[in-house]
């Protein structure tokens, strides 16, 4: 994978891209695609979102999101932008599998690769070029400094600018994580002076849910909430049945595995959702407990070493079951 700064030669002509990013895109994920949707559009190139699944509709109102294709209903429209394209932009993911039905078709494509993440381990040898830093709050803050590093800084603008701080502000908890850096600080001071409205930001994506969501919440809490104290852990494991009592969507569930680390000295935090295609693990850590590690050893999953995930085809009562084991592992760093 060479650096990215040689890719921007081959930006000079206008060529066809396709960007996309990991499977129920994130606002880092969706971010970031979104803000070098702006940016390469603005440099005269046919550029295309893809999506690997559908999305959270706090999502929806980001600059060009009703743009941006899903893969599992256009399938073959998206298979023939990737037959014709000739640049693929790779955000916000380690490892082509994140983006499930989408992994072959990626892997086949024969055009140029791009990679622009921030997770731990990312599989560089599938990549032309590419940046990868887990130093870095979010993929946002990567094509901020893309864009910015770039000869073509000036197309930096407003709707760009909307789409990055989306990606910092939720993979950072609104600047609240240790990865929240001095330089994360002056590229968001940046986009408010090319007119960021960050105050309208936080309602779109915190303040727009159905009564349903927050009355789901309340429920969780209260009914499905398990605190280890011998393992200084808490572990919530949602059924499909109140999934469907509560009528929740993609995105719905996404902030529910931080209420597990508000109680004071746990250190790991776990949530396991019964989605219809698999069982989706989020993990939770301070401190030291490395979750990255965790998922990968246990749970087909990966992330970064206080925030990761993973998956299971087994069922809801077996991963439970699995975890009270597994961290029993972990007795020296968790007790
Ligand atoms: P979340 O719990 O919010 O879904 O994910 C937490 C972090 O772990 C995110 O950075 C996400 O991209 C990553 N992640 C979630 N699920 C997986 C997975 O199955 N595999 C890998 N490698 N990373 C994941
Ligand atoms: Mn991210």
């Amino acid at each position: 994978m060479q650096p990215i700064e040689h890719l921007y030669p081959l930006l000079q002509q206008p060529r066809n891209v396709v960007v996309t990013m990991h499977q129920k895109p994130d606002g880092d994920a969706m971010g970031s695609a979104l803000a070098m949707f702006h940016f390469l559009k603005s440099l005269g190139h046919n550029v295309t979102v893809i999506s690997p699944t559908n999305w959270a509709k706090f999502l929806n109102w980001m600059p060009g999101c009703n743009e941006v294709i899903d893969y599992e209903i256009y399938t073959e429209k998206c298979k023939a932008l990737l037959d014709t394209a000739d640049l693929l932009f790779c955000l916000d993911f380690n490892n082509m599998h994140r983006t499930r039905k989408m992994e072959l078709p990626l892997m086949e494509a024969k055009c140029v690769k791009v990679l622009i993440d921030h997770h731990e381990q990312p599989a560089e040898e599938h990549f032309d070029y590419g940046a990868s830093n887990i130093r870095k709050s979010s993929t946002c803050e990567m094509v901020y400094d893309f864009i910015v590093q770039s000869p073509f800084s000036d197309k930096l603008n407003v709707d760009m600018a909307a789409c990055i701080y989306t990606g910092i502000m939720t993979d950072t908890g609104s600047f609240r994580f240790a990865i929240t850096t001095a330089d994360t600080h002056k590229a968001v001071a940046h986009l408010k002076m090319l007119g960021l409205e960050h105050n309208i930001i936080h309602e779109n994506i915190y303040d727009n849910f159905l009564e349903n969501r927050l009355r789901f919440t309340g429920n969780a809490l209260l009914n499905h909430l398990h605190v280890i104290y011998e393992y200084n852990t808490a572990l919530m494991a949602i059924n499909k049945k109140d999934l469907i009592k509560f009528d929740i969507q993609t995105g719905d569930t996404e902030g529910l595995v931080n209420y597990l680390l508000t109680i004071e000295g746990i250190k790991l935090g776990a949530l396991l959702i019964d989605r219809v295609e698999e069982r989706k693990w989020s993990f939770r850590s301070k401190g030291n407990f490395d979750v990255n590690e965790f998922a990968r050893a246990h749970f087909e999953g990966g992330g970064h070493k206080n925030a990761s995930g993973g998956r299971s085809n087994e069922s809801l009562e077996f991963n439970v079951k699995k975890f009270k084991e597994v961290i029993k592992l972990y007795e020296a760093e968790l007790a």
